[in-house]
């Protein structure tokens, strides 16, 4: 009895301190609802516990930068690969091995030298008015500068970093020059000065003020599936178009959300078991039903109201471009005069 409770503290002694060193810290930019739920999946089925910090994007990735390497931080989790680069050449992150996030990812959604990882993904199409617009009348988003759209286009403000990286996107398909005369152009279309979200250039639309609008495919997934009714009847008066579909064209603009390990992780296996953990089907079919993305997995499908928007083709241009062409894109909107 004695010799059994000597060896069981022992044991226990042992045990301790490799139980408490398994968890892993994460910031991230993703709101708590859409990322604690997976979290909590995690740590049920691996053990590890998840010490998770919900911020800005920018304020997280200041963050980083003043700890240095004291920072408690092992994943950062963001939207959109124009920050995941900023990230990467602010110095936080790390390149890492994964089988499993090669695998899984398209090498387009990921970051050519493994510092970044995309993990669900989004597109930015056109919505228009039914009833005002013809999905005919619609083919590009070069298009979207012909004359016909005067004082008929929404769109949120330059500072926002999803037009920024669409407009990187353009840079990357025509060159400056073009995507520079192309921004000036657009800027003259716009119903008015921007302002609000993606969801407001929705609701514009629905309420008159214009009769296209730029947004991102979840914010409009989720207003059709919302209990908001205003939302939801504001976004019934639209209908999703995919542009740059033509045969040879380079298909709609995409985006991520992804992640990445810190440089200075000190639970860096624990990190990438994190990110692969994201990958997974249970993880994947998660975001797509959760928040009406796309899944990166090719084994996992978008959710039902999702499929009903039918496929299309997204451009295959490998997102690290969109960081690389960032403060160019920022330049041009700025000399378009795109507020
Ligand atoms: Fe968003």
């Amino acid at each position: 009895m004695f010799k059994s409770l000597i060896t069981s503290i022992l044991a226990f002694s042992f045990l301790a301190p490799a139980f408490a060193a398994e968890e892993v810290n994460v910031y991230s930019a993703r709101k708590e609802k859409l990322i604690k739920p997976l979290l909590e999946e995690f740590t049920k089925e691996s053990g590890i516990k998840v010490n998770l910090l919900t911020g800005k994007a920018d304020a997280l990735l200041k963050k980083l930068e003043l700890e240095g390497e004291n920072t408690p931080a092992d994943v950062l989790i963001t939207t959109d690969a124009g920050r995941l680069y900023r990230a990467k050449t602010a110095g936080v992150l790390q390149a890492i091995e994964s089988e499993t996030l090669i695998e899984q990812i398209p090498e387009n959604l990921r970051d050519p030298e493994n510092e970044w990882f995309g993990l669900t993904y989004r597109a930015r199409p056109i919505f228009y008015v039914k009833g005002k617009v013809k999905p005919e009348e619609l083919s590009s988003y070069e298009a979207l500068t012909d004359e016909k759209w005067k004082g008929r286009i929404c769109i949120r403000s330059s500072n926002n970093i999803y037009n920024q990286s669409l407009l990187a996107s353009m840079i990357a398909a025509s060159g400056e020059e073009q995507a520079g005369e192309w921004a000036k152009s657009f800027v003259k279309n716009f119903a008015r000065p921007p302002k609000g979200g993606d969801r407001d250039q929705i609701k514009a639309a629905a309420s008159g003020q214009c009769d296209i609008a730029i947004a991102n495919s979840y914010y409009y997934a989720a207003m059709l599936n919302g209990k908001d009714e205003a939302q939801k009847a504001a976004a019934n008066k639209l209908a999703i178009f995919w542009p740059n579909q033509a045969e040879g064209d380079r298909g709609a603009h995409v985006n991520v959300s992804g992640g990445a390990v810190t440089k200075h992780a000190k639970h860096k296996e624990n990190a990438i078991k994190l990110l692969e953990y994201m990958t997974t089907k249970a993880s994947q079919t998660w975001y797509a039903e959760k928040n009406g993305e796309y899944p990166v997995t090719a084994e996992t499908k978008p959710s039902e109201l999702i499929q009903g928007w039918g496929g299309f083709k997204a451009d295959s241009l490998n997102l690290s471009a969109l960081g690389e062409n960032n403060a160019e894109a920022l330049k041009l909107m700025d000399k378009a005069g795109w507020k």
